[in-house]
């Protein structure tokens, strides 16, 4: 008797393989799939974004610069710098009834070249790197490393780095001390451990030879020859140029029972994805449904590419004047009926770590879907903080799909935070909740996902773009 009251009454906090059916797992192992081998084409947000595009040429999208006009049932999309793009359908509703946006980030926590990096020391020869994002420093030494990215030439030239990536490419790699003199560091804090300044790649050591003579700096010459050669850059070409190291491992299945992705990148190219895979799928919708593959969330949103910009709204209008409806006011009439998913990556609970977390406000990897009400810090500081009405809405829909889910807080109070960009479409009057998939090792270069959840989220972005 009180079990069946339990079950009535309790929270579900099983596992959501336990009731998975044959035919369900099988549907996550082909989104698993696909995410993986997305991932491993796309491991930068100007890879994202030129994959993404792809997708979408290939599915009836198009430039929404091609349309003198717009109808219910067009597929569009925006590209904004090669590094952020927004998609849509438009609805059969009449658009001042609101958008239904779904946005994540397709950047990651990596590491920049910086823009003078190329020198030799000890003969050996180095690029200088700037970190990107919140990093751990330790964690990005000892590990294989490619490089990603474009050098512009002053002709308007772009070459194309994708260096690390086949199994017969060089791969790269920052050393770090050995143990036996490493007294002195392994008493700093795991923090300052690892300077800043030290993360330098090691990408030659071969002198240029010139007879018999030694030439100075001849490692740093072999290399900008070899790049010569090959790409026809001069060292001071590096400065117009956006390289990017990731790590060079391939996104894999983990675990003896193949239910994890293992992965770099996967905040937030697991919400992108599975959003962009949802997005391809779906055929006239009542309300325009917007897909936002935002840039530059890791360092604040800010910029001409990130959600900060005014190139959302720019798109935004554009599909207003297009539908021949724009007037005075109406774009802040469409965001103040709009609903959003801030489709970005939680924190799992991590039972290693478990202090960190409060276990019954915890999002679980395998559980589903994770909804944060709120982000924020402290006292709930710079907290988008969705409305009691709206996390009803949105809980309406996922049980109505049969989709499981968890409500979770980012940490215990007091240890931490976070923040997505959830505020940025809340400030323009939209009703946003975050909801994405939970991960362990965040931001690490390799992090880890349940493949349940990664599924929980493509059913969870379609079924908020089908509702009504
Ligand atoms: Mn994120
Ligand atoms: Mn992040």
């Amino acid at each position: 008797m009180e079990e069946d009251l339990k079950k009535k009454l309790f929270r579900n906090k099983t596992t959501g393989w336990e009731n998975a059916s044959e035919k369900e797992k099988e549907e996550i192992n082909e989104v698993s799939k696909s995410y993986m081998d997305f991932l491993n084409k796309a491991k930068t947000e100007r890879e994202f974004i030129k994959c993404a595009k792809e997708l979408a040429d290939s599915n009836g999208y198009k430039d929404i610069m091609t349309f003198e006009t717009l109808k219910p049932g067009d597929k569009i999309y925006f590209v904004n710098r090669k590094k952020s793009m927004y998609l849509a359908i438009i609805g059969e509703n009449g658009i001042e009834n609101g958008l239904h946006i779904i946005g994540s980030h397709v950047d990651s926590p990596r590491l920049d070249l910086k823009p003078n990096p190329l020198f030799e020391e000890g003969g050996l020869a180095y690029f200088k790197t700037h970190y990107y994002g919140g990093i751990k420093k330790y964690q990005w030494t000892t590990i294989p490393l490619s490089m990603h990215g474009v050098i512009v030439k002053t002709n308007g030239e772009t070459v194309e780095i994708n260096i690390g990536e086949n199994e017969d490419d060089p791969i790269f790699t920052i050393t770090d001390l050995l143990p036996h003199l490493a007294q002195e560091q392994m008493e700093k804090k795991l923090k300052n451990g690892i300077d800043g300044e030290n993360l330098s790649l090691l990408i030659g050591s071969i002198p240029f030879k010139n007879g018999d003579k030694k030439v100075p700096e001849g490692v740093k010459l072999n290399i900008l020859n070899i790049l010569n050669q090959k790409y026809g850059i001069t060292e001071e070409d590096l400065t117009s140029a956006e390289i990017e190291l990731v790590p060079a491992f391939r996104a894999r299945t983990m675990g003896l029972d193949g239910s994890m992705v293992a992965a770099y990148g996967q905040d937030d190219k697991v919400c992108a994805y599975t959003s962009l895979h949802a997005m391809m799928e779906l055929e006239n919708v009542k309300n325009t449904a917007v897909c936002i593959l935002s840039d530059k969330e890791e360092i604040g949103s800010i910029g001409n590419t990130g959600m900060e910009s005014h190139m959302f709204d720019f798109f935004i209008s554009e599909i207003l004047n297009k539908l021949g409806v724009n007037r005075p006011n109406l774009l802040d009439r469409v965001f103040c009926s709009s609903k959003m998913l801030s489709s970005d990556v939680d924190a799992g609970f991590d039972p290693l770590y478990a202090s960190v977390s409060d276990t019954t406000n915890a999002g679980y990897i395998g559980r589903g879907i994770s909804l944060n009400k709120y982000t924020g810090s402290r006292g709930k500081s710079g907290a988008s903080d969705a409305n009691a009405e709206y996390v009803a809405w949105v809980r309406n829909v996922l049980e109505k799909n049969n989709i499981r889910y968890q409500v979770a807080e980012l940490g215990k109070v007091d240890i931490g935070g976070g923040g997505t960009i959830a505020y940025i479409i809340a400030n323009k009057g939209a009703d946003v909740i975050d909801c994405g998939v939970p991960v362990l090792s965040m931001h690490a270069p390799y992090e880890v996902t349940s493949k349940f959840d990664v599924y929980s989220a493509y059913k969870t972005y379609k079924a908020f773009w089908q509702e009504q």
